[in-house]
């Protein structure tokens, strides 16, 4: 059982569900001021302290129970039990509430030129990710072998480079795809941002502020849709 008793609370630092995530904490209630540089803010009305970290940090700190709860997109959740599991560290953790902020899709997207007959044209190729693990479950799952770069930024620029034949990355609009000469022909997983919670049991005191909390998060959700 964790110990402390101000609850603990993961999210990305900053980047595109920092904003959401502080929007979404604030119409909870929760008196928080993350303008300053402390990574650990108090929650000034409640007893919750809230972690700011980078996202791909998130679902290990929730795994190991570092932190109670997280807000992480489903990508970086799936791709980090993935490794977890492969690595043989703790890798469960329960989905609380999947957030309606965050919307994206694990897409494959190939050079505009590339002729595209279905998932076996894809067989033997070399893809640059920042989700390896991701993508080899896709292919496995479609009885295909990839080949695969790691990339944590600027992934859209390997084929043109000759680093891959194609990519694996985040789309939302296609916009970026479209500017770097790519064509998505592959959807491999949907996402959005999570509500996820550590597998150890919370003291009664923390149990009883995500009590609370936890309600009037499914209230802000709602009232979003
Ligand atoms: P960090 O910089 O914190 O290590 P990151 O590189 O994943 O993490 P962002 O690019 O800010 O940071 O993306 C955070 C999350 O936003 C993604 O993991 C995904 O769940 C979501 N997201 C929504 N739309 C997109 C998109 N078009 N491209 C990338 N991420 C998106």
């Amino acid at each position: 059982m964790t110990t402390e008793t101000r609850l603990r609370i993961a999210m990305q630092k900053s980047g595109r569900l920092s904003d959401d995530t502080q929007s979404l904490l604030k119409r909870c209630g929760l008196k928080l001021n993350v303008s300053d540089r402390r990574l650990l803010a108090h929650v000034s009305n409640m007893p919750i302290d809230i972690m700011r970290v980078r996202s791909s940090d998130i679902p290990g700190l929730v795994m190991d129970g570092v932190c109670d709860l997280g807000i992480v997109g489903d990508n970086t959740l799936e791709e980090a039990a993935l490794e977890r599991q492969l690595m043989g560290s703790k890798s469960e953790y329960i989905k609380t509430s999947p957030l309606n902020f965050g919307g994206c899709r694990l897409s494959i997207a190939m050079p505009e030129e590339f002729n595209y007959q279905g998932v076996d044209s894809l067989n033997g190729l070399r893809f640059a990710t920042t989700y390896p693990q991701l993508l080899k479950r896709f292919a496995s799952q479609n009885g295909i072998n990839v080949d695969f770069c790691m990339l944590n930024g600027s992934v859209e620029v390997a084929p043109r480079v000759g680093l891959a034949d194609g990519i694996c990355d985040l789309v939302s609009t296609g916009t970026t795809l479209e500017a770097n000469g790519l064509k998505e022909v592959e959807i491999i997983f949907r996402s959005t941002a999570s509500l996820i919670q550590t597998v150890e049991q919370l003291s009664p005191k923390k149990q009883s502020i995500l009590n609370t909390i936890l309600p009037r998060i499914q209230g802000v959700m709602k009232a979003k849709e």
